[in-house]
């Protein structure tokens, strides 16, 4: 398999992967979005909550905190040789506020200081005088298998798109009509030419080839190239999720291996 980067931001990478399956597509989606362990809060105790929010929806979003974690230093509960929970299994947070004001994620306190959250702001509940909150938080390691919070990646694939421009076959009107009708912006008209503007941009629709008659249009996917986008939603970075991505499915292909032998 072939890699190039063609967008790469802080959260967000872009890249065309080619001499590869639709199979193997889909395995990396798969991974890097439900099998890179992510920490996030598991077990909430409620001390004191008067805010207007239930125990429960406070749980819900603390468990959607994404957090900061060195992932070379947490073991899953289950993969941990403690019994009751440990520094190398459990990431433990206070949080404690007092009314008027509001409380977000950047209150939660870490017992260790080892974990910290990813963005500072996220709204946890609001608080009016002599409302107060104490809340412990346990955060676990775990994947988006088990739970959506623990989610690493989203990710998304598509065929590259192949597009064939008859300019003889295709009509004046038609040209026109499939500038109009492409919801991506993908053609431009140049001198009376239908012309690419941004190939990479096709969502392999099909909207502009139903639009005309003639069969000037063709529009298809490569079946060995593929556009993947991959957006992280945790700490890790894109990179970092595509390389455990490739770890993972490398362990995974060497464990069918073994059976098989
Ligand atoms: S298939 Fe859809 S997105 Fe692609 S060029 Fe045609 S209308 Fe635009
Ligand atoms: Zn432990």
């Amino acid at each position: 398999m072939k890699l190039e980067k063609i967008e790469g931001e802080d959260k967000k990478l872009k890249f065309i992967a080619s001499e590869t399956s639709p199979a193997m597509m889909n395995a990396m989606r798969r991974v890097s979005m439900h099998h890179i362990p992510v920490l996030a809060v598991e077990d909430v105790g409620i001390i004191e909550n008067s805010s207007p929010l239930f125990d429960e929806v406070i749980a819900q979003r603390l468990g959607q905190v994404p957090l900061v974690f060195d992932a070379d230093k947490f073991d899953s509960r289950e993969e941990c040789d403690c019994e009751e929970g440990c520094s190398n299994c459990e990431a433990r947070f206070t949080l404690k506020a007092e009314g008027p004001g509001k409380v977000v994620s950047g209150d939660l306190v870490s017992e260790s200081g080892e974990v910290d959250v990813l963005y500072d702001k996220i709204p946890i509940t609001i608080l009016d005088e002599n409302q107060a909150i104490d809340i412990e938080a346990t955060a676990v390691l775990s994947t988006g298998k088990d739970h959506s919070k623990h989610q690493a990646s989203i990710s998304s694939y598509q065929y590259y798109p192949l597009i064939d421009i008859d300019q003889d076959d295709i009509t004046e009107e038609e040209k026109k009509k499939v500038v109009e009708v492409c919801p991506r912006d993908v053609f431009k008209l140049k001198n009376g030419k239908l012309e690419l503007n941004d190939k990479m941009s096709c969502t392999l629709c099909n909207e502009c080839v139903e639009t005309i008659e003639s069969d000037g249009l063709v529009v298809t996917g490569d079946k060995e190239r593929f556009i993947f986008k991959v957006e992280s939603v945790s700490s890790h970075s894109p990179e970092e999720i595509l390389k455990k991505t490739a770890e993972i499915l490398d362990e995974k292909a060497d464990k069918v291996i073994e059976k098989l032998s």
